[in-house]
Formats: C-alpha cells, sequence, structure tokens
C-alpha cells in the first residue's frame, strides 16, 4: 500500500495518528511548525491523574515515530494547498511540493491570554501568573517562590479563566482546567506542607476517570479549599501581594482575601494554526473557531472537504486521553476513506 497522508500538526494527536496510521502501511509524513514535536504536552511536568511527568508520553510516541519510520519535517510554514483530482498538493515554504491523499489537520489549541483580563492583574501585577506559569515554576530546581522572591503561604487559585465568558466571547467550558487547579494545588501542598489554597470556581467539572476521587483526595488528604465564586477584583498590596474580591455564590456573601500568589487557570481556545489551515483548506468552523465536523455524532472527524480529517484539540478542548481516542478514530475514518469503505463513511440523515 502506497497510499500518503500527511498530518499537519506534530503534537500528541497527530503523533498518535501518524504511528497508527503507519502500522496500517499508508506512507506518513507530519508538519510539525515547530522544531520538536509533542506540543504543549511537554512543557506541563506532570500530568493527572496519575502524576506521569508528560515529557514520557511524548518519548512514548517519538519511539512509536521512529519504529514505523515516520517522516517529520520540523519548521514547516505551509503556504498553499490544492485540490487537485482525488489529491492534495501542500506547499510548504521552502521544500519541494508534497502530495496527499488523505490529510489529517491536528493543529491543537493556543492557551488563553490572560493578558486579556486585564482586571485580574496578568502582567501588571508581578504575583499573579497562570497554571502554564505554575508549571515552569514546578520545573525549576530548589523551593518555590512567588515570580517577586515571597515564599508562598497563602494562594488563590481562579478557575475559568478565558472560559464560559461572554466578555470574552468565549461561551465554552475548557474541559481540563478544573482538574489542573486540583492537581496544582496538590503539587504545591506537597511542596509546601504549611500553605494554604483556595480554589475559587463556578462548577467543579471533574468528569473523566479518577477526577472526582482527586478532587475529594485533595480536600480529604491535602486540605485545599474550594470556594465558590466569581473573581470581581485584583490589587496589588505594597509588598507584592494581591488582595481578591469574590462574591460567594452559596453564601452570597462577598469575601475578601489576601493571597501571596494568584493562579489564573487558562483555558483553551482555537489556535493560530488552526485558524491558517481553515483559511487554505476551506473547512467549516464553529462560532466558537473549533473545527466543525460534517455530523457531530457520526463523522465527528470528518471535515467538509473529502479526504480531509481532523483529530484532537483542534475541535475543541480535550483531555489527554479522549485526545489519544479520538486520534485513533480519525484514523479509522481514513482507513476507511482511503480503501473506499463506503459503508463506515455514511452520513445520519435527519
Ligand atoms: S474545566 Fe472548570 S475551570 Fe475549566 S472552563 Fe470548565 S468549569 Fe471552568
Amino acid at each position: 500500500m502506497n497510499k500518503k497522508v500527511v498530518v499537519i500538526g506534530g503534537g500528541i494527536t497527530g503523533m498518535e495518528a501518524s504511528v497508527q496510521l503507519s502500522a496500517l502501511g499508508y506512507s506518513v509524513t507530519i508538519l510539525e511548525k515547530e522544531s520538536q514535536l509533542g506540543g504543549h504536552l511537554k512543557d506541563w511536568t506532570v500530568l493527572f491523574p496519575n502524576l506521569r511527568k508528560g515529557t514520557e508520553i511524548v518519548s512514548f510516541l517519538e519511539h512509536g515515530l521512529e519504529l514505523q519510520e515516520v517522516n517529520v519535517i520540523f519548521n514547516s510554514k505551509i503556504n498553499e494547498i490544492k485540490k487537485i483530482n482525488k489529491h492534495y498538493e501542500i506547499i510548504v515554504e521552502g521544500r519541494k511540493t508534497l502530495v496527499a491523499d488523505a490529510i489529517l489537520v491536528a493543529t491543537g489549541f493556543d492557551l488563553f491570554d490572560a493578558h486579556r483580563k486585564e482586571e485580574f492583574g496578568y502582567g501588571i501585577y508581578e504575583n499573579v501568573i497562570t497554571s502554564y506559569d505554575l508549571e515552569k515554576i514546578f520545573a525549576k530546581e530548589g523551593e518555590i517562590r512567588t515570580p517577586s522572591g515571597i515564599k508562598p503561604k497563602r494562594i488563590g487559585f481562579i478557575h475559568c479563566v478565558g472560559s464560559r465568558d461572554e466578555k470574552v466571547n468565549n461561551h465554552y467550558c475548557s474541559n481540563v482546567c478544573c482538574v489542573t487547579g486540583v492537581k496544582q494545588a496538590m503539587e504545591l501542598k506537597t511542596l509546601i506542607p504549611d500553605a494554604e489554597i483556595f480554589n475559587f470556581y463556578m462548577d467543579m467539572r471533574m468528569f473523566d476517570t479518577h477526577f472526582e476521587e482527586l478532587y475529594l483526595e485533595s480536600q480529604k488528604k491535602y486540605g485545599i479549599n474550594f470556594i465558590r465564586g466569581r473573581l470581581s477584583e485584583a490589587n496589588e498590596t505594597i509588598d507584592k501581594r494581591i488582595v481578591i474580591k469574590v462574591e460567594d455564590t452559596l453564601t452570597s456573601r462577598p469575601l475578601k482575601m489576601t493571597v501571596d500568589m494568584m493562579v489564573l487557570l487558562v483555558g483553551m481556545e482555537p489556535s493560530k494554526g488552526t485558524k491558517e489551515i481553515a483559511n487554505l483548506l476551506n473547512l467549516k468552523m464553529r462560532e466558537s473557531g473549533f473545527l466543525k465536523p460534517e455530523d457531530d455524532h457520526t463523522m465527528s472527524n470528518v471535515s467538509n472537504m473529502p479526504g480531509v480529517f481532523f483529530a484532537g484539540t483542534c475541535s475543541g478542548p480535550m483531555s489527554i486521553k479522549y485526545t489519544f481516542t479520538d486520534a485513533r478514530a480519525a484514523v479509522t475514518k481514513i482507513n476507511c476513506f482511503l480503501k473506499e469503505y463506503e459503508l463506515q463513511n455514511r452520513i445520519l440523515v435527519n
């Protein structure tokens, strides 16, 4: 079998799909815009629910790509994609044109830019950081310190930053930031046992395997506090601490608290790369900017363009486990398409 599949994006979705496609006998090329594989995952120290290192998953997938001899082109910028009869020609800057019988778009997500929530003080107050910044602090050796150098004794996590928020036009839930807040709170408590940690949430959405148990464990074993309330205001004190004002939505009472560090749990947004590829291929997008499938139930990896499929967080927020599952589901659809199994690619007509 010498049919060719081009996978756009070398994050975990693109990597897993490429391993599986190659194992089925297809000739697979990954186009990655950066100089390394692994997307966001390589920046995450440990993962929920089992606290495995993010880099372990990336190495596991890299090994699979090597075994399957998948071709990877790094630093690739796609200038144009042309549909010629039954195949696509992909013009990559500075390289020879690639031909594909099928394309898998796996362009992932971007993290919400917390500067857009000016009222939370990110980029203005030194000790207001994002969940992504906290991972970088975890990755450093030695004692945990806030960016201004305080050893934090009271820390506040703010949920739903850039998600479920009309003001920034992101109405959806980002799916994994609640569990990220629980995981990071537990990590901080382990590193600073005498710290008081508060999570301010709208609703706790812990629906994946073992997430609810992790949430209970964080309260019972680690003493993490959860307050149902939305942040209304944040201000800095003279010694760089953060005064936060929250309305406790369970008791309907306002709450004021000073913390040494405030962590904004930033959500997912459609990536810049997803929008660029959608424009090049005329792919349908939802109002949120995530890719829209042909049918939400039966064709969730199938785009409106014949031979173009998508998987992972370019179609909406999802956890790592579902990213893997989605990659494999897309591989099944691509295999059916390339083998012309019409029955498998049927649409449910309303
Ligand atoms: S997962 Fe939690 S923090 Fe993230 S958007 Fe949904 S409810 Fe908010």
